[in-house]
């Protein structure tokens, strides 16, 4: 029963008991009237009855005011009930479930005419919220909705997640749509000032509609989302429409994805060895590399397959076969790490503490043995939950690493607030060592930070004699690069391994 509801019956409850006792007071005093008529002056009895009358008009009165006003703050309160349900807090925009259900409908009546629907996806959010606070980033979420609004006058602007948004648009064609995005990317990208810092935002869309498919929800909102997957993919800042295309990729990334699982089952896996030596070409650390061994195809590398994993549970599959075979293979590497890749999407499921725990435990390894590497996007997008992994990772004596530094928009502060224990710098700082300044001054910089906090730095990517002798000079601990070796099968890694120690040249295939 709803708040109106179960007020108006209490009060209505009350409304007839008042009316009750008048109705008994008016037959009371009416019957003692009618007995007494022979008397000449009023008998105290009726002038009881009188004064109870009188007592219960009051009452009544009384009681319909109250009801009334109960009825009022019922329904204010009703409205309000409904005002948070449907329009969010912070932008005022529709809530989600409000927002799909109004589109429901609206696909529903449109039979005929389109229905369009656009996602927007605010750039860089987090780093937003993370540098200048939530105030900063509420005020963000207002000013693109009043973007949205100016940009798309009478459509339903909802709010459908922390920087999501969505319109839907009756009875315009895609094309109109378009254009009123590149409206909205324009107007958003314009700054508004918020406590004396200029802040200009930059959004991505997706677009799709319903005219000629008819589409019922779930196929219009998974169409808008390739979309703007399609935008945020191809840099960001973009308007992209929907395209059929974009579901023959989504098929093949089903048939990778079935032909990867199988791959996992059939064992046509591999984990390949790159080592990380010392300044004195020692090798210290064993890098893991998948790799997969199609048996049409021939050997496929991760940046092709490890983004069609993430796209599902499977990364979670395909982190626990790396690490049980980086166990099974880390006695042929005497007195070597190994360093195992992790990928976010790993990171943000609870499961993956527990999964490392148990591996360990099953293989009788020691987590001290192994440097667990995460690249530096996961890093600027960590939740406090994936910090909090981090921290328990590390607790159980595992190392982390920040991988490919220098590609994301990691600042020196996340490295004050990060626990990990060593940064592997990217191969397009080390490559440009002998030409870029800005290089060199990232590379000696971040080796001065690295002194003073003990954490050690990896130069990846090291490919010629002068990039290891500028990445030592710049004060580089570790060193890592085709120069001193090329990722290679177990054995061959295994093989070449004490030669390292005296030649870095010796593993290079
Ligand atoms: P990464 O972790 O930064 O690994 C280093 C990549 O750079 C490797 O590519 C390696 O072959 C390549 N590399 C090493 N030295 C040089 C060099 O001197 N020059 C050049 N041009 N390249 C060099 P690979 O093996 O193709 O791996 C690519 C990425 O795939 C890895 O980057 C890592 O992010 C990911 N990856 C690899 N194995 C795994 C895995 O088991 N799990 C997860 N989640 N990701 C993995
Ligand atoms: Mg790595
Ligand atoms: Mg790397």
């Amino acid at each position: 029963m709803g708040l109106t509801a179960a007020i108006q019956r209490q009060s209505r409850r009350s409304y007839r008991l008042s009316q009750l006792s008048l109705f008994g007071a008016i037959t009371a005093s009416g019957a003692i009237l009618l007995s007494d008529h022979t008397a000449a002056p009023v008998t105290m009895s009726a002038l009881l009855s009188m004064t109870a009358i009188a007592g219960s008009m009051f009452t009544l009165h009384h009681a319909r005011r109250g009801i009334y006003q109960r009825l009022q703050e019922a329904g204010s309160a009703e409205a309000e009930r409904q005002r948070l349900l449907q329009s969010d807090a912070v932008t005022g925009a529709m809530t989600r479930r409000h927002f799909l259900e109004t589109l429901e409908i609206a696909l529903k009546r449109a039979t005929k005419t389109p229905t369009s629907l656009l996602l927007i996806d605010i750039d860089y959010f987090k780093q937003l919220n993370d540098s200048l606070g939530h105030a900063a980033g509420d005020a963000a979420l207002v000013h693109t909705v009043a973007c949205l609004r100016q940009a798309f006058p009478d459509c339903a602007v909802g709010r459908l997640g922390g920087d999501e948004f969505a319109v839907f648009v009756n009875d315009r064609s895609l094309a109109w749509c378009e254009e009123q995005a590149r409206k909205f990317l324009a107007l958003i990208s314009r700054p508004f000032r918020y406590s004396g810092f200029d802040i200009s935002l930059s959004v991505s869309v997706g677009a799709a509609s319903s005219v000629d498919r008819q589409l019922d929800m779930a196929g219009l909102s998974q169409n808008a989302d390739l979309a703007l997957y399609a935008s945020k993919t191809s840099g960001r800042g973009r308007v992209t429409l929907f395209d059929e295309v974009m579901l023959s990729e989504r098929r093949h990334v089903r048939y990778l994805e079935r032909e990867l699982r199988a791959a996992l089952y059939l064992d046509h896996l591999e984990l390949h060895y790159q080592p990380v030596v010392d300044t004195h070409g020692v090798a210290r650390a064993m890098e893991g590399l998948v790799r997969w061994r199609h048996p049409v195809r021939g050997l496929i590398p991760p940046g092709e397959f490890i983004p069609v994993a993430e796209t599902s549970t499977l990364i979670d599959q395909l982190g626990e076969w790396v690490f049980r075979r980086a166990c099974r293979d880390l006695p042929r590497f005497d007195g070597c790490r190994i360093s195992i890749n992790i990928s976010g999407e790993q990171l943000k499921r609870d499961s993956v503490v527990a999964m490392m725990e148990r591996v360990l435990r099953e293989t009788g390894s020691a987590a001290a043995d192994f440097v667990i590497e995460i690249t530096e996007t996961v890093a600027t997008e960590a939740t406090d939950d994936v910090v909090n992994r981090l921290d328990r990772l590390r607790a159980l004596g595992f190392r982390i690493a920040l991988d490919d530094f220098g590609t994301g928009h990691c600042g020196f502060n996340y490295l004050k607030t990060l626990p990990i224990d060593a940064i592997k710098i990217d191969r397009s700082y080390i490559c440009n060592l002998g030409s870029d300044r800005v290089a060199q001054v990232l590379v000696s910089a971040l080796a001065e930070v690295g002194r003073l906090r003990g954490i050690t730095i990896v130069a990846e990517g090291v490919e010629t004699a002068q990039d290891l002798q500028l990445a030592k000079a710049a004060g580089c601990d570790r060193f890592q690069g085709f120069f001193i070796s090329r990722p290679v099968p177990l054995a061959a890694a295994a093989a070449t391994l004490p030669a390292a120690k005296g030649d870095p040249q010796a593993l290079s295939a």
